[in-house]
């Protein structure tokens, strides 16, 4: 494969074409090994980037590495700018866009949360398993994190230090309001688990509305540990299903399974994801594939620093 540890496309490279210089490869290849063999005959030492990712099985340092960027690339003099690595290092730290399946910015529109406000909110709670913080406020649990809906404000909240203070996440806040909105018992969790084909709007999981599974398969798709280890950072719940399989909440009563099976030289890898069946009573196609999203960029985002 052409693209080194570090992200240099080797592929492209006339050092390359001219055998001046080999390919370095994925952090977890034969090349990598030969590379490094290569380095440390003819040079004495190591690239510190190829061999850190080829120790740590990490192919790529830029994808699938939390620690990026990580002193290895600071502190040396190549292969990337001070100014490529501090924006890399800033734009880690954003929340990744949310958009529509029509490639539109998503907003929460003035009259969800105006329908929400006219919603008892402890009965509310009483049904969700979200704890009321304040008459306009409540607080649940999204994967591994606490998050308040401020509902007199509009907003969903995140601590930071000492202080709860708003957090940009249209996905989730549209998917929560909406949720709020609809629900009106407790559902079973567990006893019906489908995909979205076979719900009664499996026609809308279609074209520019279906599952983003690339992006996961991308990543994980030969990579099993690196799929447990983001999985169980978001409190996911192993199963005994697939190559690897997790129960994630996004909420306290609503569960969606992702199972992974590990690609071979016969077949490649696969992504699914499952939900319970009552999920379709209170949220609508497009806001399931809303939430399906929102969890599958906390998988793909892993770890965070
Ligand atoms: S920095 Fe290291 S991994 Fe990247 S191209 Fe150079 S030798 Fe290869
Ligand atoms: S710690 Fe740094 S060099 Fe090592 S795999 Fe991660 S990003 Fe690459």
């Amino acid at each position: 494969m052409p693209t080194a540890a570090c992200g240099i496309n080797c592929d492209v490279c006339k050092l390359n074409l001219l055998g001046t210089c080999s390919s370095c490869g994925p952090g977890k290849s034969l090349q990598a090994e030969k590379k490094l063999a290569a380095q440390q005959r003819l040079l004495g030492d190591t690239c510190s980037i190829l061999a850190c990712a080829n120790m740590n099985r990490i192919d790529y340092c830029m994808r699938d590495c939390n620690q990026f960027p990580c002193d290895n690339f600071s502190a040396g003099l190549y292969p990337y700018s001070r100014g490529f690595l501090n924006m890399q290092k800033r734009r880690l730290q954003e929340r990744p866009p949310a958009y529509a399946p029509d490639g539109s910015r998503v907003n929460v529109a003035p009259t969800h949360w105006e329908d929400l406000r006219q919603k008892d909110i402890n009965a509310v709670c009483n049904l969700t398993l979200f704890t009321p913080v304040t008459p306009g406020q409540a607080m649940f649990r999204f994967l591994n994190e606490d998050v308040i809906i401020d509902i007199e404000n509009c907003c969903l909240k995140r601590k930071s230090g000492e202080q709860w203070v708003a957090s940009q996440d249209p996905l989730l806040e549209l998917v929560t309001v909406l949720y709020l909105i609809n629900v009106d018992d407790i559902y079973p969790m567990g006893r019906d688990i489908v995909g979205v084909k076979d719900l009664k709007e499996a026609h809308f999981f279609q074209g520019p509305h279906a599952l983003r599974t690339d992006p996961l398969l991308k990543r994980y798709g030969d990579d099993l540990e690196g799929f447990r280890q983001a999985a169980e950072f978001l409190a996911g719940k192993s199963r005994d299903m697939a190559d690897a399989a997790y129960q994630l909440s996004p909420y306290p009563r609503v569960n969606l399974y992702f199972f992974l099976w590990q690609g071979d030289e016969e077949f490649s890898p696969q992504v699914s994801v499952l939900l319970d069946r009552p999920i379709e009573r209170v949220l609508a196609a497009d806001a399931i594939w809303a939430l399906i999203n929102r969890v599958t960029t906390a998988l793909l985002e892993g770890a965070r620093k």
